[in-house]
């Protein structure tokens, strides 16, 4: 009986054309895949990205050298140095993160009181090489200066859940 099963099966190509069939019915679906990097997916707000650090409108660091982020990271892939301004205010010095090390946990966010340390929507930052992911205060607050409208949303939009 499996014999004669094969036979007819090979004879009239019917797994070739349930194939096909399938195929066919896929077609015209909609697409579940994206033609990225032109096309992306939504990202929830709470997406924990490239870390960046963010001012407050006035242009002053909202970082305060507290170091809660420093000592949180079970990584230990941040790096602060402070000393007090002219003002009497503190601030950081040195902000450096080891972005090889961190495994993007979010505990520096969470421990931050200021909202200055933040872990941004970008996820397209590979770099070719290591010393390119030695992340210094500049390039933090640059990060932060360029994805400020993204992350000020995203906060907003989680604030009721907190
Ligand atoms: S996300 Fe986690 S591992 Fe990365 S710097 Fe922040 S606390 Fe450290
Ligand atoms: S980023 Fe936040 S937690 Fe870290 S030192 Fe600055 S104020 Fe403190």
């Amino acid at each position: 009986m499996a014999f004669v099963d094969r036979t007819v099966r090979s004879l009239f190509l019917t797994e070739l054309l349930s194939g096909m069939w399938l195929t066919l019915r896929y077609f015209f679906r909609p697409k579940v895949t994206l033609n990225y990097p032109h096309e992306k997916g939504a990202l929830s707000p709470r997406f924990r990205g490239e870390h960046v650090l963010r001012r407050y409108p006035s242009g002053e660091e909202r970082c305060i050298a507290c170091k809660l982020c420093e000592a949180i990271c079970p990584a230990q892939a941040i790096t602060i140095e402070a000393e007090p301004r002219a003002d009497g205010s503190r601030r950081t010095t040195r902000y450096d993160i080891d972005m090889t090390k961190c495994i993007y946990c979010g505990y520096c966010q969470e421990s931050c009181p200021v909202d200055a340390i933040v872990q941004g929507p970008n996820f397209e930052f590979a770099a070719e090489t290591r010393a390119e992911l030695f992340y210094n205060k500049e390039k933090l607050l640059d990060n932060g200066d360029r994805w400020e409208y993204e992350i000020a949303l995203n906060i907003a939009k989680d604030a009721p859940y907190r």
